[in-house]
């Protein structure tokens, strides 16, 4: 036997193990596990190469918790280790190892997050135990040998009668930690790192139900065995080449991945790439709908087939973290600060080739089958937009791919609608005038004015459009766009023929002036035009810059200034229609202000803005008339 101090420099090495990271003690299994993993595949190498004269055959790694003596072991079959090696790696390699990622990491490790999830190694194990031991027995003709360390820097080191190749785990599970002698809570944990590890890990047995033999009787129980209870999937979905799976293996890995999740997702795309960097994956676009929130980190991250973590914050560009599935590198650096991790050269070639995946992808299917696209276009808008205003690679890829949905059901590309509408939706100033409506009920009235012209109007209704329209206005030349409520549409589009006003100017400036007076109300700006006679006497209409402003604001960004403006609206009053020049004439000042404001209440009616005492008041008023 042989007993010696591990070779420290600072003295009290375990108790700041034990504090480090005090949320992430759980990662000291997954550490452990990824040792096992290495000692196996490094046994299957050798064997392969002729290194070493073992039968491989099929090892896997053990889990198993003793609560009544407080024990978790790890047990794999792997290379195992000779007594010079235990010295070697565990005494001098690992534990200098540790050491100097303690030294490094101890400030900031509190608020890295990611911090902490690599380079601890095989010392995290004292996170969670007071006392461990190592019984290994090497592939090599040697003795097997025992370390046991109590936690102080002092260690044993004695030879040990096991016979099997491999490597045994002990962890005496300190007082404070017995939530890991709970097979639940091991259960648990097995599944979030190990799910996918390339080795099958086994916890326990389970019973399974068999075929009933042939000639049972219907009442007879079918036999049942009791088997390895497997937790992981060795091969999963994305280590295998494209051309190996159907699409019903990559719908089936979406359900490993997310077995609470019942729908299926839209399609996949499958990463792989060795070079200039390694990264494998498949990723899925979910039907989104609209909310952008709820969706986020789904994407989990892999290194060598370990989970990382769930939070792919600048790897992935975060229009993309809306999307699920698993990314797997072991080229993105782990040890760092998020800041870092985005400065850096490979995250950022890496980023770029995922963005540039998903563009060709959807382009593929947009050309390919493009009544399917349109059917999806509603559950990956929000993706597509989003990732147009924040990529600007990917915005012209777009270009392609990317449709606006008339109000009518057409999903027109960028081409197909400039096509349409070039030649007669412009302005005065010869802008190209894209017309869009956002909801189609509560701008009917608008809607159905403008197609009566015979104008083209989309339907924009994810919440970031107010910022991709900014975005479109000033890459694309000569296009403004306005929601149709946004002015009068003979306003907004340049008519040949001008329409005579049937008031003089003298005329129209008195009832501007009653009318004001009689609808008292600040928010309004009341403005006379002559317009067709079979147009609305009263319009109300939001103009779209203000608008827009304000609701770029509310769905983040855009310039601060319009956030606490109150609404601003526009009266518009039709000099043209029968009704006005009625109001105009009317004798009696009582009768005329009841004209105004019935009119003005039927105005807001239509743009969903009549509300409250003012809406029942024009209710009781609207009975008393007819009765
Ligand atoms: P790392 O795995 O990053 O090298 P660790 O501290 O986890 O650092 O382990 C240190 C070394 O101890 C490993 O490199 C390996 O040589 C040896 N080792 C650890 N666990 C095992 C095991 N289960 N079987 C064989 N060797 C092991």
């Amino acid at each position: 036997m042989s007993t010696g101090k591990i070779n420290v420099s600072v003295e009290n090495i375990f108790p700041l193990i034990k504090k480090f990271l005090y949320s992430d003690h759980e990662i000291f299994l997954r550490e452990l596990i990824s040792n096992a993993t290495d000692a196996t595949l490094k046994l299957k190498h050798l064997s392969s190469i002729g290194e070493a004269n073992v039968t491989y055959g099929n090892p896997m790694i053990e889990v198993k918790v003793d609560k009544e003596a407080k024990q978790l072991r790890i047990i794999d079959q792997g290379l195992g280790m000779t007594a010079e090696e235990v010295e070697k790696y565990i005494n001098q390699v690992a534990f200098s190892g540790a050491e100097e990622f303690l030294n490094k990491y101890e400030d900031s490790a509190k608020d890295a997050g990611i911090i902490g999830h690599f380079g601890l190694g095989f010392y995290s194990a004292f996170m969670v135990a007071d006392k461990v031991e190592i019984i290994t027995k090497s592939y090599k003709d040697e003795p097997a040998a025992h370390w046991s360390c109590d936690g102080s820097p002092e260690f044993t080191l004695t030879e040990a009668d096991k016979s099997e190749r491999g490597t045994e785990i002990i962890l005496h599970i300190a007082e404070d930690s017995t939530e890991f002698l709970e097979e639940a809570r091991i259960r648990e944990l097995l599944t979030k790192y190990n799910k996918f590890m390339p080795v099958p890990i086994k916890f326990g047995t389970k019973v399974e139900t068999l075929e009933k033999p042939e000639g049972a009787k219907e009442e007879d129980p079918a036999p049942t065995q009791e088997v390895d209870d497997i937790i992981n999937n060795p091969n999963p979905a994305w280590t295998k080449q494209p051309t190996d799976l159907e699409e019903d293996d990559y719908k089936n890995f979406y359900r490993e991945l997310y077995p609470m999740q019942f729908d299926e997702p839209l399609f996949n795309i499958h990463l792989n790439v060795d070079y200039p960097f390694n990264l494998t994956g498949i990723l899925y676009f979910p039907k989104l709908g609209q909310d952008m929130n709820m969706q986020k980190d789904r994407i989990q991250l892999y290194q060598n087939q370990v989970f990382v973590t769930d939070n792919v914050e600048g790897i992935v560009p975060d229009f993309l973290t809306m999307l699920r599935g698993v990314i797997d590198s072991p080229d993105i650096p782990l040890n760092v600060s998020r800041s870092y991790l985005q400065a850096d050269g490979a995250v950022k070639k890496i980023s770029g080739y995922i963005t540039r995946k998903v563009a060709d992808k959807l382009k593929s299917l947009f050309t390919n089958d493009r009544e399917d696209f349109e059917a999806k276009w509603n559950d990956i808008k929000l993706v597509i937009e989003y990732g147009m205003l924040s990529e600007d690679k990917f915005f012209e890829k777009a270009e392609k791919f990317a449709l606006y949905p008339t109000v009518d059901g057409d999903y027109l590309t960028w081409e197909e609608l400039e096509g349409k509408i070039k030649e007669n939706q412009t302005d005065k100033d010869g802008k190209m005038v894209v017309l869009y409506a956002s909801d189609t009920d509560a701008q009917h009235a608008y809607i159905q004015t403008a197609k009566d012209k015979g104008y083209t109007v989309l339907l924009l209704d994810s919440p970031i459009v107010p910022h991709l329209i900014q975005k479109l206005e000033t890459s694309k030349e000569n296009v403004s766009f306005v929601r149709v409520d946004g002015d009068h549409i003979d306003n907004l589009i340049k008519k040949e023929e001008t329409q005579i006003s049937k008031l003089s100017d003298e005329e129209k400036e008195q009832l501007k002036e009653v009318i004001t007076k009689s609808i008292e109300n600040s928010s309004y700006t009341v403005q006379m035009e002559a317009m067709d006679s079979d147009a609305a006497p009263f319009i109300i209409t939001q103009p779209e810059f203000m608008r827009r402003m304000k609701e770029m604001q509310q769905t983040g960004g855009g310039p601060n200034m319009f956030g606490n403006m109150p609404e601003m609206y526009n009266l518009v009053v039709n000099a043209n229609h029968p009704l006005v020049s009625d109001i105009l004439n009317t004798k009696t000042d009582k009768k005329k202000e009841r004209l105004i404001k019935q009119s003005f209440d039927l105005a807001k009616l239509s743009q969903n803005l009549l509300k409250g005492e003012a809406l029942t008041d024009f209710i009781k008023r609207s009975y008393d008339m007819i009765k």
